[in-house]
């Protein structure tokens, strides 16, 4: 019988109090972080707590997946050492031999990832457009593929993929449906509710948000035999993160409602005043009308289209790059997700075989005041043009 009495608190209330859990030794508010590797056996030679050993027991890491579980939707949540770990314990649960989708614009860590290492491992991986619905249906192939991965938006042109349609395409060929959403973020996207079995974050960006913690996590709809395989995965390859680190994720995430509602209005306000930039050929952000997944992520996305855009500039490479040197408020640096606006010549890290135009300049916008970072950028554009 489900108790009427308990309001269903939102998500912003819930993941604001870190699900409000209290320490039930000391009162604290904030639980204490668990550092043992190690746990005492029962007399009677049982381990009744669960945990046994570190490497897959540690309970301030179910703390945090908790409340990842509660953000996504799902019935269960795995915190790993890196959003590449997250990702590869997919990978490395399925068979070799075993053929996946994957899309041709994605994170290019994992890309290079796929193509070397995965097929090494004997995957049978396939890189699609995966926007097109129409070439991932040729792509996948009924019995024979096991996983299709998407990513939505997608780094660094911000694709969007229909993840209902791509799911229903996946689940008539006996695929599963995996989406790294670390762009998207909880709050702007639920890909178990439209139909994807898994959802993967890099929790080094928004989930934490402040630039300081590598961090991974997954969230499934089921605990599956599939699901307590990568379990086994992270267990054994030692893959889950560690308790301090997991400490400050779980910090970082009681403010996430907040980070990412600052970053999205101003992605979206530099996003309008840069399609007007004599400096800005032009402006990739799912927000805007011109974006060739606008229709989709308007479904897909509630409550924003994401802090992340691109620019492509109008001189070219060599006024990216200059464009990208001349500010001094933006952090020309890599990765995205923070509190912090980052700014980078996006070809300059993926290398050879990257889809990333040469004059593409990757924004995270932060949560400073617009105003500031459009003054910097708007300045370095100039300078550079
Ligand atoms: N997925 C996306 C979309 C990313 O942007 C990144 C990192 O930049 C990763 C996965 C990999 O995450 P991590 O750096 O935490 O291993």
């Amino acid at each position: 019988m489900s108790d009427t009495s308990k309001p269903s608190w939102a998500t912003r209330t819930l993941a604001a109090q870190a699900l409000g859990h209290i320490d039930a030794a000391t009162q604290a508010v904030v639980p204490p972080i668990h550092v043992s590797t190690t746990y005492i056996r029962d007399p009677d030679n049982q381990y009744r707590t669960g945990n046994i050993y570190a490497r897959p027991d540690n309970e301030t890491v179910r703390e945090a997946e908790a409340i990842i579980a509660m953000l996504e939707g799902a019935k269960v949540a795995m915190v790993l050492g890196s959003g590449m770990s997250a990702a590869t314990a997919v990978f490395l649960s399925l068979a070799p031999g075993d053929h996946v989708v994957a899309p041709e614009v994605m994170y290019w860590g994992l890309r290079n990832w796929l193509i070397n290492e995965g097929r090494h491992w004997g995957l049978d991986v396939e890189l699609v457009d995966t926007s097109s619905l129409d070439a991932l249906r040729a792509a996948v192939r009924p019995g024979k593929t096991r996983l299709v991965w998407l990513e939505t938006p997608s780094n660094p042109l911000w694709t969007i993929t229909d993840i209902r349609a791509a799911a229903d395409i996946a689940h008539a060929a006996g695929a599963r449906l995996a989406v790294d959403s670390t762009v998207a973020t909880p709050l702007l996207t639920r890909p178990l509710a439209l139909g994807a079995d898994i959802v993967m974050h890099s929790a080094t960006k928004y989930l934490n948000g402040h630039s300081d913690v590598i961090a991974g996590a997954l969230a499934a709809s089921q605990d599956d035999d599939f699901w307590k395989r990568i379990k086994r995965t992270r267990a054994t390859l030692g893959q889950i993160l560690g308790p301090l680190e997991t400490y400050m994720l779980i910090r970082g995430m009681r403010t996430l409602d907040l980070r990412v509602r600052a970053a999205c209005a101003n992605a979206m306000e530099l996003a309008l005043r840069l399609s007007n930039h004599a400096q800005v050929a032009q402006v990739l952000y799912p927000g805007l009308p011109s974006h060739p997944g606008h229709d989709v992520a308007l479904r897909q996305m509630t409550g924003g289209f994401g802090g992340m855009l691109s620019i492509r500039v109008r001189g070219g490479e060599a006024a990216a790059i200059a464009t990208a040197a001349g500010v001094t408020l933006w952090k020309r640096a890599t990765s995205l997700g923070g509190v912090e606006s980052l700014i980078e010549h996006r070809a300059s890290i993926e290398g050879a075989g990257s889809p990333c135009p040469p004059d593409l300049l990757r924004l995270s916008a932060g949560v400073e005041e617009v105003e500031d970072l459009f003054a910097d950028l708007d300045r370095a554009l100039r300078a550079a043009g």
